[in-house]
């Protein structure tokens, strides 16, 4: 028999544990809370693929960090995931800060990350016009990039169930009970029997840690927003600008995204709920102001769309990758705050790695395929190429959402392959339909209209993202009767 391994969390961390426990002949189920994967932190954050000079030496940041930087480009390629080296850049405006930008250089010099360079205000003008003419030098990272997180985790999780693993969404982990050797976790409807757990909860991987007794950590909410502005604004800047860092953060940066949009954020606030995306009025002024100290010609009257994504901030430094006290084969992979992202590719081998030593053992999966299409892929083909699939399918012929060119087709296909998209977020997280300059204005009814038929469902019961928030209350005619 087969041993099985239950991840608990559907982030770009637990994803890609269960995509690296398919490479091994075992039994793996991912449980993820919500009706999707990556709607935690991993579907709100800067998107940055940081260097790894930030970290403290030593740390599993800083090692885990160097690691996956490096594997990011090769697996965004794999799973069809959009990723670019557009490199680093963080800014100085005073010779103390210059002594900072030192002193990232010898810590990153130190983790072993590739392309940095000291740059003085002629070189960086150089390589930024239109960067802050007060900026007296920065160091350059050329070997960070920018990915998109959630087409990440969704392709690691469907990439996973590709290799065999099973998924369960809407199924919070709420009880952990022990049965001899073997834990049994109770997750909606739904009862799973599992040889070893891992703890990939994100925000609330302490309080999944409570469910087998461990109080050793705790994870405290930190909010960030952003401001994303239009395509027309996407070449204002073409490396990821930081400002020197301070104790709340890697503070306000100005990114190009790989969709060619600009990034503008994030804060860093400490607040109570950790369920509490709310965007602020000050909040986005401080972004603003704060940012146009990097990029003063900054075009805000082209913001598209502002967002918070929340930050897990452990009660300790490091990232809390190890078994519980409490049992030898319950594994935390938590505390996963920035560079988690970045880290991830290489968290997966860890973690695995780690479960070998307890115990499990790995016999490989010959048969396992890492290479996963793209969920959105007909806007990039060439003229004659779009002819061929529309005369195969005329569903491609359809531009459903025309910011961001996705077909009905590729809308068909997100809705029926695993992991099934079926509300309007989950599309939005696959295609990018709704996400681009009129916000889902046009295209909103049609998506509707799509996943009702493809779903089997009344179009009053399609969901926006979590169960409730349905668009459609009731329709009109009955109102006005
Ligand atoms: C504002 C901000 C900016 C950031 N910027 C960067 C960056 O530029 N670069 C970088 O490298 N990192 C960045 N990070 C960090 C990065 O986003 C995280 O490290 C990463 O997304 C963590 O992934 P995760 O899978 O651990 O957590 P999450 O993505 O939060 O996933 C945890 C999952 O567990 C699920 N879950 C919770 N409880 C249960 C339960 N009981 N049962 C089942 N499922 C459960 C949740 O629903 C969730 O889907 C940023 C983070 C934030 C918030």
């Amino acid at each position: 028999m087969k041993p099985t391994v239950a991840v608990i969390g559907g982030g770009v961390v637990g994803s890609l544990i269960a995509r690296e426990l398919t490479k091994y002949c075992l039994n793996v189920v991912l449980i993820e809370a919500r009706e999707d994967i990556a709607t935690g932190a991993t579907g709100a954050n800067s998107a940055i693929v940081h260097g790894g000079f930030d970290p403290v030496p030593g740390t599993l940041k800083a090692k885990l960090n160097v690691k996956g930087a490096a594997m990011m480009p090769s697996l965004a390629e794999d799973l069809g995931v959009s990723y670019k080296n557009n490199g680093s850049l963080v800014l100085a405006f005073s010779e103390k800060e210059m002594e900072h930008v030192r002193k990232l250089y010898a810590r990153g010099m130190e983790n072993g990350v590739p392309g940095l360079s000291v740059l003085n205000a002629e070189e960086l003008q150089a390589l930024e016009p239109n960067i802050s003419k007060e900026a007296v030098g920065a160091l350059l990272c050329s070997s960070a990039g920018i990915v998109c997180p959630y087409s990440l985790a969704v392709a690691a999780a469907g990439n996973a169930v590709d290799n065999g693993a099973e998924l369960l969404l809407a199924s919070p982990v709420t009880a952990i009970q022990k049965q001899g050797e073997k834990f049994i976790l109770t997750c909606g409807e739904h009862t799973v029997e599992a040889d070893y757990v891992l703890n990939c909860a994100g925000i609330r991987s302490d309080e999944v840690a409570r469910l087998v007794g461990d109080d050793s950590f705790s994870i405290k909410p930190r909010a960030g927003e952003y401001l994303l502005l239009d395509k027309s604004e996407g070449e204002t800047v073409s490396h990821t600008i930081f400002q020197t860092p301070n104790e709340m953060g890697k503070g306000i940066l100005v990114t190009p995204t790989v969709h060619g949009n600009l990034l503008v954020g994030p804060t860093a606030l400490n607040i109570e709920d950790k369920a509490d995306t709310s965007t602020t009025r000050e909040g986005l002024a401080f972004v603003r102001s704060t940012a146009m100290r990097s990029v003063p010609n900054l075009n805000f009257r082209a913001v598209i769309t502002s967002f918070t994504g929340v930050r897990s901030v452990p009660n300790e430094e490091d990232f809390i990758i190890r078994f519980s006290e409490k049992d030898a084969k319950f594994l935390h992979v938590a505390g996963i705050e920035s560079p988690g992202l970045s880290s991830a590719p290489a968290i997966a081998p860890f973690a695995v790695q780690l479960l070998a030593e307890a115990g499990l053992p790995l016999e490989k999966n010959e048969a396992f395929d890492g290479k996963r299409k793209s969920y959105h892929w007909f806007s990039s083909l060439s003229m004659e190429e779009k002819n061929a699939v529309i005369r195969e399918n005329p569903a491609f012929g359809r531009v459903v959402c025309r910011c961001e060119t996705v077909t009905e087709g590729e809308i068909v296909d997100a809705i029926h392959r695993a992991p099934k998209a079926t509300t309007l977020d989950g599309l939005k997280h696959r295609l990018r339909s709704g996400m681009g300059r009129c916000q889902g204005g046009f295209c909103t009814p049609l998506l509707v209209e799509i996943l009702a038929r493809e779903l089997g469902i009344s179009p009053m019961e399609v969901q926006k993202s979590t169960l409730g928030s349905n668009l459609l209350i009731e329709k009109t005619k009955e109102v006005a009767e």
